[in-house]
């Protein structure tokens, strides 16, 4: 990244939308810089199993984009980073402050060769791995990670020195401060995406006591070829699990928890799961809760069927409550929704929640953006210009203004980029 470089765009968020509204604007000739909070581009997406309805490898159409983002000779990404605040300079120009966080490596000496990480005596919970695996306090994020440099994890890490012997390049710098700086920018791109609901958003479920009671994303990673077991084990007891249940809605649809909207994804990427698992443990009994399939897109009723033909089980029920027994074998308190059906208790080795999406981010960076009532990016001008802010030269792409799953999402960014393309013509960029 250039310091003094005026930038055309800045994007915010390095998932999906980001990267795929940074490609669309770079190969039309405008500068790019990507601004991602994350030690790694990639998003949500790098680290989920497979895709619904294709049941492509995530991370084999997730890396390619990250490679081309990162090639990209239009594009400039800064990782580990975070936008601190955005001014108006005029009508026509801002001015973000940005925050690039310390990793306690010289990224410019870096070489990427993990000596560091194979020498760390100390072992850390992994994120990427949603808690369910370790790492070295000193690590590179993940294997395939955007950038390839480690991050030392200042508060676990025991100074012993290790890993600043074993660097060939003499670049740990456990002295290393956060750096601020600013950036001229022409217009911005809301790229932030989504944070789940938390698992304790219900408490009927229990789900942060019982250790079998996981999130949805502790499933994408259990399912992951390269996840953290290579196999899908429930974390009690390391057991394979002989009959599993997935709890549709357990963080949307829901006035009592805040979260009254559907979530889109949820009944998708719980059948997706559902046949994966179905072909992992081909003797396992899988059941779905639900209120009612929302199987909306392309293909997605076919996938809905084809999942029914595998055997999957689908009770249209409410979950009541969770409580386990003694080996931590879960009982759920279901009501089926039939005329005339009582309330029922019924076992599960492993409960999987489909939890909802939430906007990621509150406070846009002093910029006055107008929510939803949802507390998502408002899209001013929806069916027609549907990446329009409330505020001129401020644009939006992904989950960011609501809710989408991968396709939409990249049909988003796509009319996102052509928006601020128009845009930046307009305002003459030379
Ligand atoms: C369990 C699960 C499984 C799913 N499976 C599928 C599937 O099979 N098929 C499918 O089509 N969809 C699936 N989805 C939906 C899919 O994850 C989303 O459609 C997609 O990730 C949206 O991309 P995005 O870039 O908008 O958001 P994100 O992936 O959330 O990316 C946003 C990025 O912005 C960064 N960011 C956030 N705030 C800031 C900030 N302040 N500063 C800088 N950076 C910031 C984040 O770190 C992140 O990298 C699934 C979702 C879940 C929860």
């Amino acid at each position: 990244m250039q310091s003094n470089k005026i930038y055309d765009v800045l994007v915010i968020g390095g998932g999906i939308a980001g990267m795929q509204t940074a490609l669309d604007i770079g190969d039309s000739g405008f500068n790019v810089l990507i601004v991602e909070k994350q030690p790694s581009i990639g998003g949500k997406m790098i680290s989920l199993s497979k895709v619904f309805p294709t049941l492509d490898c995530a991370s084999c159409i997730t890396t390619p984009k990250m490679a081309a983002s990162s090639h990209h000779p239009r594009i400039d990404i800064l990782t580990y980073s975070e936008v601190k605040e955005i001014k108006r300079v005029d009508d026509e120009n801002f001015e973000a402050t940005i925050i690039k966080k310390p990793r306690f490596v010289i990224e410019s000496e870096c070489i990427s060769c993990k000596k560091c990480e194979e020498v760390c005596p100390v072992y850390i919970t992994d994120d990427f791995e949603q808690g369910l695996g370790v790492k070295k306090a000193i690590s590179i994020p993940f294997t395939n990670a955007i950038p390839q440099f480690p991050v030392l994890d200042e508060t676990k890490c025991i100074r012993c020195g290790a890993c600043a012997r074993a660097c060939p390049k003499d670049c740990i710098d456990y002295l290393q401060k956060p750096q601020e700086f600013k950036v001229k920018i022409k217009s911005v791109v809301i790229s932030t995406g989504y944070e789940i609901t938390p698992m304790d958003a219900k408490k009927e479920y229990n789900a942060k006591i019982f250790p079998n009671v996981i999130s949805s994303v502790q499933a994408e990673r259990l399912l992951a070829p390269h996840g953290p077991y290579g196999k899908f084990l429930r974390p009690s007891d390391g057991k394979i699990p002989d009959s599993i249940a997935y709890i549709q809605c357990a963080g949307s649809r829901d006035e009592s928890i805040g979260v009254p909207y559907c979530s889109r994804v949820c009944c998708m990427y719980a059948i997706k799961q559902a046949m994966l698992l179905a072909g992992m443990l081909p003797l396992a009994e899988i059941t779905i809760y639900y209120m009612d399939i929302r199987a909306f897109g392309k293909g997605y009723e076919q996938f809905y069927n084809q999942a029914k033909a595998m055997g999957i089980n689908f009770v249209k029920a409410k979950v009541a409550k969770i409580t386990e027994d003694e080996e931590h074998n879960l009982i759920l308190r279901i009501d089926r929704q039939e005329e005339g059906s009582k309330p029922q208790e019924v076992k599960h080795d492993l409960v999987v929640l489909s939890q909802g999406l939430i906007p990621a981010v509150k406070n846009f960076f002093g910029l006055e953006i107008e929510l939803n009532k949802y507390g998502f990016v408002n899209q001013k001008e929806k069916t027609f210009a549907p990446s329009k802010t409330n505020i001129k030269g401020v644009f939006v792409s992904g989950v960011a203004s609501g809710p989408k799953d991968i396709p939409d999402t990249i049909v988003d960014s796509g009319a996102c980029a052509l928006e601020v393309i128009n845009y930046l013509k307009n305002v003459k960029v030379e």
